[in-house]
């Protein structure tokens, strides 16, 4: 992903990781605000069936104490004692008594109009026969619910059956579980009652908030303005908001660390590592007597999705730190071997410089990888030339016992930017090297009078009494190519000659120089003994070696 790209993402995740958080506490506060102020509506219905209940019982024990009658029918006993049950019970408004449905006497006396027996609406499951809208003949009061159980008849109040204290602005209802309405308070919509007891479930419309509560045989009501929910809600809002917001500031955190993280330059490697965003540009390595191209030297580039190419001393450095450069290695001999299999197979003459870093050198660990790549391939050990700088003789053991591998198994090793580092003279004898290549910071000094111009020639002395191959680099003059000649340096590699490129431009300026030296063949390559034994017996100083 291009750097704009996760700039863009970045700035929609923090706007989702900001608004996330903050919409579900939302939510969450309404939700809550939802269940919790249904709970205390179905406290409220629970009473109201409590209620119905009690007064059921009640108006259930009045009858079943004057029935059967074992008075005189409306006798001065009898009036008296449908009294005293009135004026006891709370339920009761009044009691009659009929005869072959009409109306004989009452609590208050005998019955002074004709009245009949109102329709039933139903009969409860103990035989007692309700008429829900029923007008007392007698005191021609309010509607009343009449129970008629054999030869009496009990009127109470519908509110006896919604009897409860509520808030202001609170609405309840209760019905039998048939859908007959016994009673309400505070005037409920009939329509919606009738809705809700046909399906008896909390919910929440878009005026009302509805809480059912069930007893025996009966549903209760309970509902309030949908707008008494607000005031719950930001209390709600109140607890949670806080909450919201740290999780918000938190994602927000986690988003910029990890945007930070994906955007410094080592999780940039570390991701090109892994999205393999590696190539090989090769640099052609000249024999100097002849002019043959005898080989090349692998160098990394970092290919970006862009297509921009990332020069390796901008990123080594920090693949060497972090430990990216072994998985680097690994892809620049994989790259090699896919780019240049049938090339080295046909041209035996042919040579690859791969580099090493201090990493490889001390784990061995380059080793193997090109062992792997090279298994069922026709390229020969001897083609491919190992570079090591002198920073991975560090740990002079390893690197002894590396190169010693390296050389057994038939590769020729060069001792990489020699003078620049940590020289020791002692490592040049001591470890199995094939050849040298001198850096161009000296090879720039040639034609110059600069203090370390007069270096170079030593450095060609002393690598010729090693019998170490020598190989120039970053030769860009003639001058220097002249001086070096009169060395007798073997190879040179600079853009005098050819400047690092791409496989398929390699291989044709590999051919296009054979073609011009026809029948001319390469004298000097380096060829590793197959036993490394002459370097072993030579004395060895295993000092660290010291800056200079
Ligand atoms: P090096 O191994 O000393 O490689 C030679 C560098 O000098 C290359 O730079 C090459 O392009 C450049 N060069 C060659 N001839 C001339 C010339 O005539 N003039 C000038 N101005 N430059 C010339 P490059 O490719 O940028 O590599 C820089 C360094 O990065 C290398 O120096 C090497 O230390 C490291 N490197 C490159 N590829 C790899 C790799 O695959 N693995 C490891 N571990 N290091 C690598
Ligand atoms: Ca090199
Ligand atoms: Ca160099």
């Amino acid at each position: 992903m291009s750097r704009s790209r996760i700039i863009v993402v970045t700035g929609l995740a923090t706007i989702l990781c900001a608004t996330l958080p903050l919409a579900s506490m939302l939510y969450f506060s309404w939700k809550r605000a939802v269940s919790e102020e249904q709970g205390r509506l179905a406290v409220y219905a629970q009473r109201a069936i409590l209620r119905s209940n009690i007064s059921l019982d009640e108006i259930r024990s009045a009858l079943h104490a004057l029935e059967p009658l074992t008075m005189q029918p409306c006798s001065e006993q009898h009036i008296a004692r449908m009294r005293q049950l009135t004026v006891n019970t709370r339920s009761i408004e009044e009691i009659g008594y009929f005869e072959h449905g009409v109306l004989k006497c009452t609590s208050w006396g005998h019955a002074e109009k004709y009245a009949e027996q109102t329709p039933v609406d139903f009969v409860t499951a103990d035989g007692m026969q309700v008429s829900l809208r029923m007008m007392p003949a007698i005191t021609q009061g309010n509607t009343m619910v009449a129970f008629h159980y054999h030869s009496h008849n009990v009127l109470t109040v519908p509110s006896r059956f919604a009897d409860v204290i509520v808030e202001p602005g609170i609405q309840l209802a209760t019905a039998t579980d048939k859908g007959y309405v016994l009673g309400d308070l505070n005037g409920p919509d009939a329509l919606l009652i009738r809705d809700v007891i046909a399906n008896p479930v909390n919910s929440i419309d878009d005026d009302n908030l509805i809480a059912i509560a069930r007893g025996p045989g009966l549903i209760a009501v309970a509902l309030e303005p949908r707008s008494f929910l607000f005031h719950r809600m930001h209390r709600q809002q109140l607890m949670l908001l806080p909450v919201g917001l740290l999780i918000a500031a938190l994602m927000i955190a986690v988003v910029i660390w990890a945007v930070r993280r994906r955007l410094s330059p080592l999780g940039e490697l570390s991701l090109a590592v892994k999205k393999r965003e590696f190539i090989v540009y090769y640099q052609p390595i000249i024999e100097l007597e002849t002019g043959l191209c005898i080989g090349a030297e692998a160098l990394v580039r970092w290919q970006r999705p862009d297509g921009s190419m990332v020069r390796p001393d901008l990123f080594i450095p920090l693949a060497e730190e972090s430990g990216l450069i072994l998985p680097i290695t690994d892809q620049v001999i994989t790259h090699v071997v896919a780019d240049l299999r049938a090339t080295l197979a046909a041209e035996r003459h042919l040579h690859i410089a791969i580099n090493l870093s201090a990493d490889d050198i001390k784990t061995g660990r380059a080793l193997a990888s090109v062992q792997a790549a090279l298994r069922n391939t026709d390229i020969e050990p001897q083609q491919i030339w190992l570079e090591a700088t002198e920073r991975g003789f560090m740990d002079v053991n390893s690197a002894r016992v590396t190169l010693s591998n390296a050389r057994a198994a038939g590769h020729a090793v060069a001792i990489d930017d020699f003078g620049t580092g940590y020289s020791s003279l002692s490592y040049l004898q001591s470890l199995p090297l094939d050849s040298l290549k001198i850096d161009k910071s000296f090879i720039d000094t040639i034609g110059t009078d600069s203090a370390t111009s007069s270096v170079t020639p030593h450095i060609i002395g002393m690598a010729k009494t090693l019998k170490l191959k020598i190989v120039a680099e970053g030769v860009e003059t003639q001058e220097q190519a002249d001086y070096l000649r009169k060395h007798e340096v073997e190879f040179v590699q600079g853009w005098l000659y050819a400047k690092a490129m791409p496989a398929t431009e390699f291989i044709a300026y590999y051919q296009h120089n054979l073609a011009q030296h026809q029948g001319i063949v390469a004298t000097t390559l380096p060829v590793p003994p197959s036993a490394p034994a002459q370097w072993a017996t030579v004395s060895i100083d295993d000092d660290p070696p010291t800056s200079g």
